[in-house]
């Protein structure tokens, strides 16, 4: 028997009939002869509800009530699904995070899981029932105390119960059919993947894609579990995101694929069952800005000195760009960082301006990155070549470049970014023939 974890987000339970879909499928997953644990989310616009309701009684709502509040959406989606999977015949039961032994740090709002010990789960299953968690939520055990896992944090619960739970695969049910070579509401033409690597996930889940939160991606990486992204609407196969060092996952990831080609009559005899693409996708993020710290004197140290300064303002950096310095002994070094940490940071150089001997500063906040992601970089040659003839022949400006063994990323202005990567997507023939379908529209 297989243990399958499923996870339903907010769009696909947002109401009593989408429940009771969700409900068959679950059901159907179960007559086929698998153990299912269930991870849900709050019903569609519950918890922004809610935190707009906290917002209303309280300026800053205690983190500890605000917890205590925001796991509530969860509760109601767990129960209204176990209760129509049992008017369905079957035997369901629902848990809170702390039931379901989902033991996390003390940090509210953004809490870590340290710890699952799925005791009451394994007993339920092993009665035979199907088991329901409420996602996004979990237990301190000093503070005694209910916290969550920050916005989007079911599917980080899925797939730590899938870690701890040691199940087969955690599905991963979503509004769009599985992970795109790039979001299907910017570039139509987008194709689905059958399967990608999680290294390379969780690059695109770095660099802006939305499909899969980065830390379940990590979380997933990390303890070995195999992922299958596909749409809540559809039963079409979607992506698996799998370790092929894993021998298991790799088995899984080849017959998943097999499937899929049986299914859609294309299989060639000839066509090796794991043949990796050289590419595997784009990711956007138009969420950073750059800033550019201008004459900054070329003596060892300056770098140093700048960014504990920025580190202590707690801004999180990800690009870094130093330029020759010029005659005059002086250097400009720009970086980028999130947006919302961009005022922290300007404030903090400022401070120490004089100490650090730099001329001025600047801040822009009209920059978009787009990252191109694929495995088979390590391997193939002239990959930035072709990425930047794109771009030339587009006529996009590249502002900044940055690149790790599969990934190269590239700063260009925020109001070309959909003209760029629409132009990578064509150079690099990722294409399909048809347009995705996007059920929801949420991305959730
Ligand atoms: N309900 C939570 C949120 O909206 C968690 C989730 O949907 O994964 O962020
Ligand atoms: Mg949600």
């Amino acid at each position: 028997m297989s243990l399958i974890v499923q996870k339903f987000g907010g769009s696909s339970v947002a109401d009593a009939e989408s429940i009771k879909r969700v409900a068959k499928r679950i059901v159907e997953t179960r007559k086929a002869g698998n153990e299912v644990v269930v991870a849900v989310s709050a019903m569609g616009d519950t918890t922004d509800e809610l935190l707009d309701l906290a917002h209303e009684v309280a300026p800053i709502p205690a983190p500890r009530e605000l917890d205590m509040l925001m796991s509530a959406g969860e509760r109601i989606s767990m129960a209204l699904l176990a209760m129509a999977i049992e008017s369905m015949g079957h035997t369901a039961r629902s848990f809170t995070g702390s039931q379901a032994g989902m033991i996390t740090d003390a940090q509210h709002g953004a809490a870590r899981i340290v710890d699952v010990t799925p005791v009451r789960l394994r007993e339920a299953l092993d009665e035979g029932a199907i088991v329901i968690v409420a996602g996004f939520q979990g237990f301190n055990r000093d503070t005694k105390d209910i916290t969550t896992l920050g916005r989007g944090g079911s599917d980080t619960t899925a797939v730590a119960l899938a870690a701890a739970l040691d199940a087969d695969v955690c599905e991963i049910y979503t509004d769009v059919d599985g992970i795109f070579t790039m979001d299907p509401r910017v570039v139509p033409k987008a194709r689905k993947l059958d399967v990608i690597t999680s290294e390379e996930m969780l690059e695109l889940a770095a660099n802006g894609a939305k499909v899969l939160y980065i830390r379940a991606v990590e979380y997933a990486r990390r303890h070995g579990v195999t992922l299958h992204v596909r749409s809540s609407f559809n039963n079409n196969l979607g992506t698996i995101v799998y370790d092929p060092e894993n021998p298991a996952a790799a088995a899984f990831a080849a017959a998943h694929l097999k499937s899929i080609r049986s299914a859609s009559a294309q299989g060639t005899e000839s066509e090796s069952a794991m043949e990796e693409p050289m590419i595997a996708g784009v990711a956007t993020d138009l969420s950073e800005a750059k800033i550019t710290v201008v004459g900054v004197p070329d003596v060892p140290g300056k770098a140093a000195q700048i960014f504990t300064i920025v580190a202590k303002s707690g801004a999180n950096i990800d690009m870094i760009v130093q330029n020759v310095s010029s005659s005059t002994g002086l250097t400009d070094i720009s970086f980028t960082l999130p947006k919302a940490d961009g005022q922290a940071a300007l404030t903090a150089l400022r401070a120490e301006q004089e100490a650090v001997a730099f001329k001025s500063l600047a801040y822009d906040d009209q920059i978009g990155k787009l990252a191109l992601v694929g495995a088979g970089m390590r391997t193939n040659a002239g990959v930035s070549a072709l990425l930047f003839t794109a771009l030339y022949e587009s006529g996009i400006n590249i502002e900044m470049i940055s690149t790790s063994e599969i990934r190269i990323s590239v700063v260009t202005r925020a109001d070309t970014i959909n003209d760029a990567v629409r132009a990578i997507h064509t150079a690099f023939g990722l294409d399909g023939d048809a347009e995705a379908v996007v059920h929801a529209g949420t991305g959730r």
